[in-house]
């Protein structure tokens, strides 16, 4: 299939072209006709799969093809969790929509709102916009949606996690005269389903993949006792042939300690944290998109949205407090069906996180060791990573300790060291998919006690710490 053949617009189809799309990825194959045919749309979508287009292209054309109901009117809202992915999808609109006089504006906090109130005078038809600086507007009348014909959520998952809802309800009831609305998100915890469920007239369910990552990314886990990491990292990073490379810390302050470690050994690398103002988080993406910096550090909630085609590798310097968060750190590499490779150091106290990742995912991750790196003596070979529990510090299990089911008959056999040397030096040049084996015998946790769980522990490791 091609875009000619979705009864598209020509200058959408043109501009398609220009944007160099040669054929509509799965999600727009299966969305662009029926939001074209007016349906209302719950798409389970993760990020890097091309979702934006497939709700912007039929929107720009109804726009294109229908007349508005009173001239000048706001006819589409996408609400969206952070500024930057508002400003990137602002930007998608902006290039799709380039051979056409269709105008959006891009609303979010941190940016002056006499500026945006400006932008508003001029009409335009499409406005994209973060809840809170938009009720804020609202409130202010200098926006008015009461002629919105579509509505788009953008996201519902995160922003539940980051406690929007109540302000997207408040949105809802101020479109209720909406015609569509489509809801896209990459989870569906119970708060998004009864958010769909209650804002979506019989909708069509469209999804690309599962809650499991992008299948163009390969995964690999690497045990390393916690005082290990940033020398790990830098061997990794020296050992590895890498293009735009994101890592990922648990707190802020982890993520600027970090970045001033490795641009201390010379690499060109900038942090992102939650509490930077906009003008600087801006500067640091676009100096990480326009390649100045081959290094992001960033905490999950400062990369949120963040756009960037080529990034070969995420690295989970601390392990991700939920399955989601892996998912959405992951996917952050492998995008638009480029291939990338998430890399995990895991410390002695992730084992729990590890199974639910691997239970979402379906297969077991492959544990590396880095060719060349003095582990002093800590097992990688392990099939399992230990807890303090299991193990007297990181040595042998403790006497009458069980041994992680992983390893029982006939399920997965932990390589010799030696073979997994030669699986790490074949690794260095190519991607390698994740070793196939059964599910862990043992029952997964949620994502939610394991994190709280997680948390709990860490907590008692390094006190209170802020996450971003
Ligand atoms: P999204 O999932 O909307 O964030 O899109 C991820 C990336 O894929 C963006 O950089 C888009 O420009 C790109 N993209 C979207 N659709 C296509 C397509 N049909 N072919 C190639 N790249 C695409």
């Amino acid at each position: 299939m091609n875009f000619d053949q979705l009864s598209l617009d020509p200058r959408l189809v043109s501009a398609t072209r220009t944007a160099g799309y040669t054929t509509p990825t799965p999600i727009q194959e299966q969305a662009i006709p029926l939001v074209m045919q007016g349906h209302d749309v719950l798409g389970l979508a993760q990020t890097g799969t091309g979702k934006t287009a497939a709700f912007m292209l039929p929107i720009l054309n109804r726009l294109l093809a229908t007349k508005p109901a009173k001239p000048g009117a706001i006819r589409a809202l996408v609400v969206a969790p952070t500024r930057e992915l508002a400003e990137q999808i602002h930007q998608a609109i902006r290039q799709l929509g380039m051979n056409t006089r269709i105008r959006s504006v891009p609303i979010y906090g941190g940016m002056s709102k006499h500026a945006q109130v400006q932008q508003l005078r001029r009409n335009p038809e499409i406005v994209v916009a973060c809840p809170g600086r938009l009720l804020d507007h609202v409130g202010d009348g200098s926006v008015d949606l009461t002629h919105v014909e579509v509505l788009v959520l953008d996201e519902a998952d995160h922003m539940f996690d980051m406690g929007f809802l109540p302000d997207v309800r408040r949105i809802l009831r101020l479109v209720a005269n909406r015609q569509q609305t489509l809801l896209f998100s990459a989870t569906m915890p119970y708060e998004i389903r009864s958010l769909a469920d209650s804002t979506l007239k019989d909708p069509q369910t469209v999804q690309v993949g599962h809650r499991a990552p992008a299948e163009t990314i390969s995964h690999a886990l690497f045990p390393v006792p916690e005082r290990m990491k940033s020398k790990l990292l830098m061997s990794m990073l020296e050992q590895t042939e890498t293009r735009r490379v994101l890592i990922f810390t648990r707190t802020k302050r982890r993520a600027r300690d970090l970045a001033d470690m490795l641009e201390r050994n010379g690499h060109n690398v900038t942090a992102l944290q939650g509490n930077m103002a906009q003008a600087a988080r801006q500067k640091a993406i676009d100096g990480f998109r326009g390649g100045k910096y081959s290094i992001l550090v960033a905490t999950d909630i400062a990369a949120r949205g963040i756009d960037v085609t080529d990034i070969s590798h995420v690295i989970n310097y601390d392990m991700p407090d939920t399955v989601d968060a892996y998912t959405h750190r992951s996917g952050r590499t492998g995008r638009a069906y480029h291939n990338g490779e998430a890399f995990t150091l895991v410390a002695e106290l992730d084992e729990l996180q590890v199974r639910a990742v691997e239970k979402v995912m379906g297969e077991r991750i492959e544990r590396r060791r880095l060719d060349g790196f003095d582990y002093q003596g800590y097992p990688t070979d392990a099939p399992e990573i230990r807890t303090p529990s299991s193990s007297s510090r990181w040595g042998q299990p403790r006497r009458g300790a069980r041994r992680p089911s992983g390893n029982s008959a006939g399920g997965y056999r932990a390589p010799s060291a030696e073979g997994m040397a030669a699986a790490t030096n074949a690794q260095q040049t190519q991607h390698s998919a994740a070793r196939p084996a059964p599910h862990n015998a043992q029952p997964a946790q949620s994502s939610q006690s394991v994190a709280v769980a997680n948390q709990r522990r860490r907590g008692q490791r390094y006190g209170r710490s802020s996450a971003s």
